[in-house]
Formats: C-alpha cells, sequence, structure tokens
C-alpha cells in the first residue's frame, strides 16, 4: 500500500484538516500519478457538506488532477514514466454497458466509479487530489497537451469537459446565441469554449462586479439578473442557455429568454428541487436539458481543442493550508475563477 498526505473532511460540514491514508499498490494496468495541482470545483463543497445525501467520510476532495506520472503497471501502453497526466471526475466504470462502449462512461449504466466519495471493487472509499498522490487505471487518464500549464489545465478536468461535452452535443456554433447563466469557474469556461466555437455569448449574472471581466473573456453582452428589463430587454433571444449556477434559483424566468425550439441546458446542481411552469415550454416548443461531465475521449478532445485555441483556466493558485478559507471564499463568488491547490505545499 501507499502512503499518501492529503486534506481530508472528517464529517459533514467539518474544517478540511490533513489526513494520511492508503492507495492501493500498483496493478498491471495502474499509473502512479505525483500530483502537483488540483482545482477546487463547487462539487467539492457540495459534497464535503454533504449537500446532495451520499457522501462517504472521511474524503479527501478533488477532481480536476494534473501530475506527473512516476511509476507505470506492468502492462501498461498509453503512458510513460515523466508524462504529465490529468485525472477527472471519475477513475472507473462497468466497461461494457452500451454506454461505456460508446465512450460514455459518464452515462455508465452500473454507475461510474467516482474520484472520491465513490466505493471502489474492494469495497474501499476512492480519495481524490487534495493529495499527493493517485493510482489510477491508464484507461482513465488523459494526456496534458504541452502547450497548457499544468496548474491552467486542471480546471478543464472538469469545468472545461461538463461546459465542452453539452455545447458539442447539442451542436452550438457560429449561428447560435448562448446565454450563460452564472460566471463561476463552469461559467467562465463556458464563455472562453463557446467564443472559440464562434458563437455569440451573453453572461447573465447576479453580481455587476463581473462585467469587465466578461468583456475580457469575450462576452457579446452581459446582464444583471436581479434587474426586472434584463428579462424583458433579453426575450425569446437565445437558441440555448446553459445554467452553471450552483444554488437553488427559479428557472421559468430563464426559459422566457429562448426562442422557439430552444434548449435550456443545466449543468448546475443545486441540492433542492425548483418548480416549472408548462406553459411556456409548451408554447415554444422549448426544451430544458442535462447534461454531466463527459466521456474520457471527448475529454481528451476537449484538451486538445483547448491547445489548439489556446484556452485555460483563470485561476488562483494557493497552498493546500488555505483551502477551508478558499471554500469559503468560492461560497460567496469571490474567486476568479478557480482556486487551484499547488500540491508543492504539502512537501
Ligand atoms: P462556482 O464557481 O461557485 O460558480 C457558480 C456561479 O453561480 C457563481 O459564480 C455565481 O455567478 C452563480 N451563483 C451562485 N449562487 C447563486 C445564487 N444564489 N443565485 C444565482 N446565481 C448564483 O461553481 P462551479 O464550480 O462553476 O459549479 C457550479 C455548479 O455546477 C455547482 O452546483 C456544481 O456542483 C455543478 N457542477 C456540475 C457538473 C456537471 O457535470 N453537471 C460538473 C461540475 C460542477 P454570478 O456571480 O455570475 O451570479
Ligand atoms: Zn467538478
Ligand atoms: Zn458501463
Amino acid at each position: 500500500m501507499l502512503s499518501t498526505r492529503g486534506y481530508a473532511a472528517m464529517t459533514a460540514k467539518a474544517a478540511l484538516q490533513p489526513f494520511v491514508f492508503e492507495r492501493r499498490d500498483l496493478g498491471p494496468h495502474d499509473v502512479l500519478i505525483a500530483i502537483t495541482h488540483c482545482g477546487i470545483c463547487h462539487t467539492d463543497i457540495h459534497q464535503a457538506r454533504d449537500e446532495w445525501g451520499g457522501s462517504i467520510f472521511p474524503m479527501v476532495p478533488g477532481h480536476e488532477i494534473v501530475g506527473t506520472i512516476t511509476q507505470i503497471g506492468s502492462a501498461v501502453r498509453q503512458f510513460s514514466i515523466g508524462e504529465t497526466a490529468g485525472v477527472g471526475c471519475f477513475v472507473d466504470s462497468c466497461r461494457t454497458c452500451s454506454a461505456c462502449r460508446e465512450g460514455l462512461e459518464q452515462y455508465c449504466e452500473a454507475g461510474m466509479l467516482l474520484t472520491y466519495s465513490g466505493r471502489d471493487k474492494d469495497g474501499k472509499p476512492t480519495q481524490g487530489g487534495y493529495s499527493t498522490q493517485i493510482v489510477v487505471d491508464e484507461n482513465y487518464v488523459l494526456r496534458i497537451p504541452s502547450a497548457l500549464s499544468p496548474a491552467g489545465t486542471a480546471p478543464l478536468l472538469c469545468a472545461g469537459i461538463t461546459t465542452y461535452s453539452p455545447l458539442r452535443h447539442w451542436g452550438v456554433g457560429k449561428y447560435h446565441k448562448l446565454a450563460v447563466v452564472g460566471l463561476g469557474g463552469l461559467g467562465h469556461m463556458a464563455v472562453k469554449i463557446a467564443n472559440a466555437l464562434g458563437t455569440e455569448v451573453t453572461v447573465l449574472s447576479t453580481s455587476e462586479r463581473k462585467r469587465k471581466d466578461a468583456d475580457r473573456l469575450g462576452a457579446f453582452d452581459f446582464a444583471i439578473t436581479s434587474q426586472p428589463e434584463t428579462f424583458t430587454r433579453l426575450q425569446r433571444r437565445f437558441d440555448f442557455i446553459l445554467d452553471t449556477v450552483s444554488a437553488p434559483h427559479d428557472y421559468n424566468a430563464y426559459v422566457n429568454l429562448l426562442r422557439t425550439d430552444g434548449t435550456m441546458i443545466l449543468v448546475g446542481a443545486p441540492d433542492k428541487p425548483t418548480p416549472l411552469a408548462p406553459f411556456p415550454l409548451i408554447l415554444h416548443r422549448r426544451s430544458i436539458a442535462g447534461s454531466v461531465i463527459g466521456g474520457i475521449r471527448e475529454t481528451q478532445e476537449m484538451l486538445d481543442f483547448c491547445a489548439t485555441h489556446k484556452i485555460e483556466s483563470d485561476i488562483e493558485l494557493i497552498p493546500i493550508q488555505q483551502v477551508n478559507e478558499a471554500y469559503e471564499r468560492v461560497l460567496r463568488g469571490d474567486v476568479r475563477f478557480r482556486f487551484v491547490i499547488d500540491l508543492e505545499s504539502m512537501k
């Protein structure tokens, strides 16, 4: 077993604290990654506070992982020692269901094995990237293009793929108008990726402070959602809305911003349901849909796309000792736009 140091929530809502645990020894198909960087996703906070239910404790969060391969199993063919590699939100799946065979492991019928707060085949809980090292089957590891910096790339492993995948699935492109709701970690990646796809992007935000950021990120328009005139001015404007908001909010107001046949895609995952009025959907044949991260093949495609288009996340690099403070700042919307933990600070 490989003794590993990390930071864990010992119980729901407890502050994260130093924690030593064991990773499995390498199997023939495993690689060992010395983690250099790990992003802080809002999901880490939902999970560490057990807001969705089913969290497993002690929990080492973190699923935006980048590091260097330091050991490989005897049958590993796709990676070699010294390469920069990434791990996202899941580390295994059944590999045999139709979703897995199509490369849609995130929709595995047996359920994907989450990078943390999951139960591995041996029954042990999985532990995430706020730690020094991780052992992962090579089939669930991503190649990091050399044009990308490790720190700015870590958030692509969740925030990047979570926004890229629905934009590609729904064919969002040059002739479309897209609204991105919430300019946080996911939202700012959505603006960058949609821009690269040639889409006209409008940011809908609760904070006036982010107007300048939206402009800098390349948004065409910006509007504040607390102002009622936003919802009259932009009525029936958008082909697509990508909702990245982490807290419960009223979807109905946004539905009216869709054109006939428009689609509102939910990726933000608030912990409480929201009532939905049928008529705004019925009368304009609108849809509300959802999407979760992306498969391994598509995640690699997204990383290569980001390398081609010189897209990285805007980050604030922090030592792991500041993780609890960072959580509070994410909850206040005070981050531009992703905290990334520098695992050098664990040494
Ligand atoms: P984040 O950085 O905290 O961004 C969320 C943004 O939502 C905030 O920046 C804020 O934007 C807006 N917001 C927050 N509270 C709000 C409220 N009460 N009303 C309206 N707007 C509010 O979080 P993130 O890491 O991007 O994650 C966002 C959500 O997506 C989380 O629920 C997370 O669990 C979920 N998620 C889903 C997937 C998936 O596969 N579907 C993957 C990753 C994350 P403004 O300041 O611009 O208003
Ligand atoms: Zn995430
Ligand atoms: Zn499967």
